[in-house]
């Protein structure tokens, strides 16, 4: 059974603090290892790489076979099935309809002293997707990470999927080709990420990594962070269900599974306004708890992490959902619009109950890489913004110069900069000398 609180209790502002600082990440000890392998791939190169690969994915590769040739992408896209590649298809084609409104407008215009100010937008060059490979693979979140990349613009994408023991899913090739990637090295783990951020004799560089994985993955991913740019450190999956009593207890539950079922450490979270459908939600989650398939890993998460948080009315449950800032947001209620109004903090937000969350993992359109651990306070979904950036424009006139010029030397000289100062004094007695 997962914890019940009730706001009404004494100790529930006790209880719900403990479950928001719960720590849910198994984060073991891997950064000298990892700091180990980023420093054998910047030296070594692909020979480490090679290496590490053999030691980890049991995999052996040279120079040349660690990139699937276009006849081996061309052959596991044929083995797909023709039901699974039209529903990947459609996947993209809705993914990119999303992302391609999240282009971003470039900007100019003549402030009132003559000055032309603006900025640019522009794609990063290259970008290295990351798809984890080690116990499954998600050929959706290929998609998700290399369409907004493609839709920004981006020059160069690259991914890095171990294939461990020489085993890849097709399924992952097929969306990599959907995506426009056509490179994509047989290699995962930190060395991955070190030969993606640093280079190799074989893989060129790339200047933004994203994608998610393992310990050893955002160990990597932090380490060389500032090398080159990283999109997040996405943590175990989260969902809060906002639900009154109209609702389906059986739905409520599968939803409140279908994260469960990702990871030992998810985090499952029902607020409703009605005490006996709470009961009901949590008798339903444990029946079908008896046939899940992954009930293995749901099971453990729904009990050492879920909560059933019964509230007085919908406003208090909007308070509740804005602390606890979750990944992926429900809202089960009669008028949703008007709750989500009240929200201020979630990654990902499904209206009514006709929007199961799993929407959102495939097929939605909206991006399935979301801020996890409370980080949707301050940051967003991986976005076609996360692959590009923006260059300032500044354009002066004469009379321009001459209107603000005067306030940036007094401000050079009070930072003691003299040729900052000067560069502009210079420009200004050139222009007083033309006109005398
Ligand atoms: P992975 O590809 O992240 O890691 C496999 C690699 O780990 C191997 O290639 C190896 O190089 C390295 N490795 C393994 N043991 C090592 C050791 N002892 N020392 C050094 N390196 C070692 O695949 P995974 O392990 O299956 O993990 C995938 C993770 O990604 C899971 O936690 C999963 O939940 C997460 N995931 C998240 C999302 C999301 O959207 N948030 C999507 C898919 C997967």
């Amino acid at each position: 059974m997962p914890q019940f609180l009730n706001t009404n209790d004494a100790d529930f502002d006790t209880r719900f603090a403990a479950l928001l600082e719960m720590k849910r990440e198994d984060a073991p000890d891997v950064d000298d290892t990892v700091a180990a392998i980023i420093a054998d791939v910047r030296a070594r190169g692909d020979a480490a790489v090679i290496e590490l690969t053999a030691k980890f994915d049991r995999l052996s590769l040279t120079p040349e076979t660690l990139a699937f040739t276009p006849e081996e992408i061309a052959s596991a896209i044929g083995q797909v099935p023709a039901v699974e590649r039209d529903a990947l298809e459609l996947a993209a084609e809705r993914i990119r309809a999303y992302h391609v409104r999240q282009r971003p407008e470039d900007a100019r215009w003549t402030d009132p002293d003559g000055a032309e100010l603006g900025w640019r937008w522009g794609p990063v060059s290259a970008a290295g997707l990351y798809v984890p490979g080690g116990l499954a693979s998600y050929p959706s979140s290929v998609l998700m990470n290399a369409i907004p990349a493609q839709v920004a613009g981006v020059g160069r994408l690259t991914i890095c999927a171990p294939t461990p023991d020489g085993i890849s899913n097709p399924l992952v090739l097929l969306a990599a080709h959907l995506s426009g990637v056509d490179t994509i090295y047989r290699i995962g783990g930190a060395q991955a990420i070190a030969a993606m951020a640093y280079g190799t004799g074989t893989i060129a560089p790339v200047d933004k990594i994203t994608g998610p994985g393992n310990a050893f993955v955002a160990a990597a991913k932090r380490r060389v962070f500032g090398k080159v740019g990283i999109d997040m450190i996405a943590g175990p999956s989260e969902i809060l269900v906002i639900a009154d009593a109209d609702n389906d207890p059986d739905w409520i539950a599968t939803d409140l599974l279908s994260q469960a079922e990702h990871d030992e450490s998810a985090q499952s979270i029902l607020i409703t306004d009605d005490a006996d459908f709470a009961q009901a939600v949590a008798r339903a989650v444990e029946a079908q708890l008896q046939t899940l398939p992954r009930a293995a890993i749901a099971g453990p998460s729904w009990r050492d992490f879920g909560a059933i948080i019964t509230c007085s009315d919908l406003s208090e449950a909007a308070t509740l959902s804005d602390r606890i800032a979750p990944e992926h947001l429900e809202l089960c209620v009669a008028d949703p619009e008007a709750l989500f109004a009240k929200i201020t903090h979630a990654g990902a937000v499904f209206l009514g109950q006709w929007t199961p969350e799993a929407i959102g993992d495939y097929i939605g359109g909206p991006n399935h890489v979301l801020p996890t651990a409370r980080s949707a306070r301050f940051s967003s979904g991986l976005n076609v913004l996360d692959f590009m950036k923006r260059t300032t424009v500044a354009r002066m006139t004469p009379a321009a110069l001459k209107a603000i010029g005067p306030a940036a030397e007094v401000l050079a000289a009070s930072e003691g900069l003299g040729a900052h100062g000067a560069s502009v004094a210079a420009r200004l007695a050139r222009l007083n000398a033309d006109e005398g």
